[in-house]
């Protein structure tokens, strides 16, 4: 087995060998970009190591072998005291996790090779500010010396030369401090610095794969759902230097503008400076077109290059550059992050440019990015007080309180207060704040900061750079330019598409997105640059594309109407609970109960019944030509008593005035006797039809009575009947000879011939066993995924989520909620084969969903390939829906 690929070996589509930066890298050498020389350590390399906890027999032979051409290209060994080949070992891995893992610069130092390249380079400074770095970052990344140790011996450093730059550390400063940075390891680690350039490597190396393990890693992968055994590879990198002088520097950049995907420049640039020194945000850099004054070839020919590797990527690329005197070298490339707008826009620019067709576009733009853009937005009024003008790091409408640090993000959050963090920049360590918090905001550091990128890749409202703030930690609180003070736990808005940020809360209007799907927006009208034609152009072509139909989770003509304009073909799910409250059908419900004889019974539900039918016929006519699914009552009946505690004081109160209320009484008897341990699992659904004599056929009543009078006034309703927690075909079969009886009552009186299915929701692990002969009493199938997660696991809906979820999660058990994702192999298993069964009895058997999950973006997915006819979800996940259901069928 192969270990170690040269630079020249690779290409941009080995990226679970090679990760995506050794992929990137080869890609790009491949392409005769300027790519310092090197090869990649593959990610089975990793593996192996994670699992046996040592290299592969043969790598070391290999890792030689590639040394050895390495060496031989550059003309230079490493190490080598005169004159030092110096390498990078970068961490890489399949999907970009920025800053997660660990990288070494300037490996191949030693205390005789940096006087070598201070004799090359004719700049004593820079070497030893180079074995400084070295030390320092070896220290810290392979050792595993407490970072702030070497913080502090730098400051103190600067402190004693009265300055805070570290610019004015001269040459014998640093040859000083390295001296300082040596006796730290030994004295942590109780080992030398390791002056041996191959351990320097080997050791790197091994800290790198490590890190794929590291806590942040592991965060990140799980936040991001990336699978935790793909391992890292690690790239090892002939040195090119951004620190050799005011000719020298190193940049970011990205083909267009990751924010809102406009074309342009857009990047950072640091002069006489190193990598991480950048991204890290600790000196504020300048914007990439000022590069154009300062070194006018490097920058035409970086222009050339992203030109050249955006056509050849057909997508938004971001590289890392290095100058280093006057010429130019790619550090790396890929596909670059961006926001929701900016990939909408970017999808369609593409298809505009002839790079793309339209199904590539609707497969590089997801349903989370459009929910995304239904969010929200400030609507800042008179009152809004702007504190600070910062950039516009990543789009979203944020409001909370102010905290400084991830711990106390994470504790506010969690007991419910929505909070912003605020730092002076961000790094890996403030991971859990930043996905705790409603948003970021910082007052250094540009669009390429760790703050930005990791807030762009979770969907996070971020602010950076906003250098008025005066941000102090310590004290918790940070000062305006005006000398405000703001403390932690004040309020403040920030806006993530327009970097202002305000104290206190600040009013929101609707997005212009949710404007286009409501049609208020009128047509033609240039939104947001192109965004919402993006998304009518991706949004009709998924509607092209998608096989699954779309339905909505609405019970009332307002919420069906709003379906509709979002594109619901009809509605999957009408719970008809809400028919039962309110003042009056309470207390008729409540008669309804107490009943113990037939009259009284027949005459709550005789007063039930118009009342229903009017709400039918709204709804039937907000959804004129199509399919209703009506549920009849699922609810265990105790949710319409009263409180047992109320009305147990209310009755104890009136004994004790010697006033008892009889039908208080009766009522209290009632609730005891239907007071249940475990209601879920009680008297609900299909059960209720069973006990409750003319309930249902009462609302089979209201529904047919109101169709055949909308027909009668020229309608067209299609209303279908819909029979919960059904387990057993048995209990379907009852209900359905009342209600088929009914339907036969109604025609004939009415004279309307009325054509409704009667079908039953699949909620229960026996009923998904036994759908073959539940298929036999029912024409549809409705998949009631909430329930059936709750019932397939055993875990209680309303609880478990905000009791021990998070402790799942965190143990990784599971990398989302099974309430919110369907769970393919357990749940899902299950509806694969109700579904088979189901067809296999009756092959025109009508199946859909209409759990949560039926607006969920995976989700929709499995549905789409378990055959479904449709998914059904609340209005405002309707376009979401369309949009996956179209991706699936790419
Ligand atoms: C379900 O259980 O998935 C369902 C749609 O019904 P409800 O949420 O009303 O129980
Ligand atoms: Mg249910």
């Amino acid at each position: 087995q192969k270990f170690v690929y040269s630079f020249t070996e690779g290409n941009k589509d080995l990226k679970d060998l090679l990760g995506g930066k050794g992929a990137n890298l080869a890609e790009m050498t491949n392409l005769g970009l300027p790519v310092p020389p090197g090869f990649t350590l593959t990610t089975e390399a990793c593996k192996v190591f994670l699992e046996t906890g040592s290299e592969p027999a043969s790598l070391h032979e290999e890792v030689s072998a590639h040394l050895d051409a390495l060496e031989r290209e550059m003309g230079k060994k490493l190490g080598q005291a005169d004159d030092p080949l110096l390498v990078s070992v970068r961490s890489g891995a399949k999907f970009s996790m920025p800053g997660m893992m660990d990288t070494v610069l300037n490996i191949g130092l030693s205390d005789a090779s940096v006087l070598g390249l201070a004799a090359q380079s004719g700049n004593e400074r820079f070497a030893w500010d180079s074995y400084r770095r070295l030390v320092q970052m070896f220290g810290k990344t392979v050792l595993g010396v407490e970072g702030e140790l070497f913080e502090e011996a730098l400051d103190e450093a600067k402190a004693a030369k009265g300055t805070t730059d570290d610019l004015d550390l001269d040459a014998s400063d640093l040859q000083v401090l390295v001296d300082t940075f040596k006796a730290i390891v030994l004295r942590e680690t109780g080992r030398a610095f390791p002056q041996d350039p191959r351990d320097q490597m080997d050791l790197a190396i091994h800290a790198v794969f490590h890190s794929w393990n590291g806590d942040r890693a592991r965060l990140y992968r799980r936040q991001e759902r990336i699978p935790n055994d793909l391992g890292t590879a690690v790239n090892v990198c002939s040195m090119v230097f951004g620190n050799l002088g005011e000719d020298s520097g190193t940049g970011v950049a990205f083909t267009r503008d990751p924010s809102t995907g406009a074309v342009g420049v857009y990047g950072d640039y640091l002069s006489n400076a190193q990598g991480e020194d950048v991204v890290a945000g600790i000196r504020n850099t300048l914007q990439l077109s000022e590069l154009e004054k300062l070194d006018k070839k490097s920058y035409d020919e970086l222009m050339a290059i992203m030109h050249k590797l955006e056509l050849h990527y057909r997508d938004l690329c971001d590289i890392e550059f290095t100058i280093e005197r006057g010429k130019l070298w790619m550090l790396q490339t890929r596909i670059g992050k961006r926001t929701a707008a900016a990939a909408f826009r970017i999808a369609v620019q593409l298809v505009d440019q002839g790079l793309i067709d339209l199904d590539e576009a609707l497969h590089r733009v997801t349903g989370g990015q459009l929910a995304q853009l239904m969010f929200p937005r400030f609507a800042p009024d008179a009152s809004s007080k702007r504190v600070a003008w910062g950039l516009a790091a990543s789009p979203g409408a944020a409001v909370g309180k102010v905290v400084f640090d991830s711990y106390t993000a994470v504790k506010w959050s969690r007991s419910g207060e929505k909070v912003i963090l605020v730092r002076r920049e961000t790094n890996p360590d403030d991971l859990d704040g930043m996905i705790a918090a409603e948003g970021i905001l910082t007052s250094r550091g540009g669009k390429t900061s760790h703050a930005a990128v990791v807030a762009r890749g979770m969907g996070k409202t971020c602010v950076c750079g906003a250098e008025e703030l005066e941000v102090d930690t310590k004290r918790r609180r940070f000062t305006t330019a005006d000398g405000q003070v703001v403390e932690e736990g004040d309020v403040v808005s920030i806006d993530g598409a327009t970097g202002k940020v305000y104290l206190g809360e600040v009013p929101v209007l609707p997005s212009p997105v949710v404007e286009y799907f409501e049609g208020t927006l009128h047509a033609g009208a240039d939104v947001q640059g192109g965004l919402v034609q993006a998304v009518h152009r991706l949004m009709s072509h998924a509607d092209v594309r998608r096989r699954l139909a779309v339905r909505a989770n609405a019970d009332n003509a307002e919420d069906g109407g709003r379906a509709r304009r979002y594109g619901a073909q009809g509605i999957g799910l009408c719970r008809t609970e809400h028919m039962f409250l309110g003042e009056e059908r309470r207390k008729e419900v409540e008669h309804l109960i107490l009943a113990d004889n037939d009259k009284d019974r027949e005459s709550a539900l005789g007063t039930l019944l118009p009342l229903q039918k009017g709400d039918f016929l709204e709804l039937f006519q907000a959804m004129d030509g199509l399919p209703v699914t009506v549920r009849l009552l699922d609810p265990p009946l105790h949710e319409f008593l009263p409180d047992i505690t109320e009305l147990s004081v209310r009755v104890a109160l009136a004994e004790a005035r010697k006033d008892p209320n009889e039908n208080d009484l009766r009522l209290l008897q009632a609730v005891h006797k239907l007071h249940e341990q475990n209601p879920m699992l009680g008297l609900r659904g299909v059960r209720l039809g069973l006990v409750i004599p003319g309930l249902f056929g009462m609302q089979v009543r209201a529904i047919a009575e109101a169709a055949a009078e909308r027909k009668l006034a020229g309608g067209d309703p299609r209303p279908e009947v819909m029979i919960p927690l059904v387990g057993t075909v048995q209990e379907l079969e009852i209900v359905r000879d009342e209600c088929e009886r009914v339907l036969a009552e109604v025609a004939s009186s009415t004279g309307v011939q009325l054509d409704i299915k009667l079908g039953t929701m699949i909620e229960l692990p026996r009923a998904a066993v036994t759908a073959g002969q539940i298929a036999e009493a029912a024409e549809f199938f409705s998949f009631g995924t909430n329930d059936l997660t709750q019932t397939v696991w055993g875990f209680s809906r309303d609880d478990v989520e905000a009791s021990f979820f998070t402790a799942y999660l965190e143990k990784g058990i599971f990398g989302v909620s099974p309430f919110e994702t369907i769970d393919r192999d357990g749940v899902g298993a299950l509806v694969k084969h109700a579904v088979e069964a189901g067809r296999a009895t009756r092959p025109d058997l009508k199946l859909g969903v209409c759990g949560e999950h039926g607006g969920d973006p995976d989700s929709v997915h499995f549905f789409h390939e378990v055959g479904l006819d449709y998914v059904s979800c609340s209005p405002f996940r309707i376009p979401v829906a369309r949009l996956e259901a179209g991706r699936a069928a790419l």
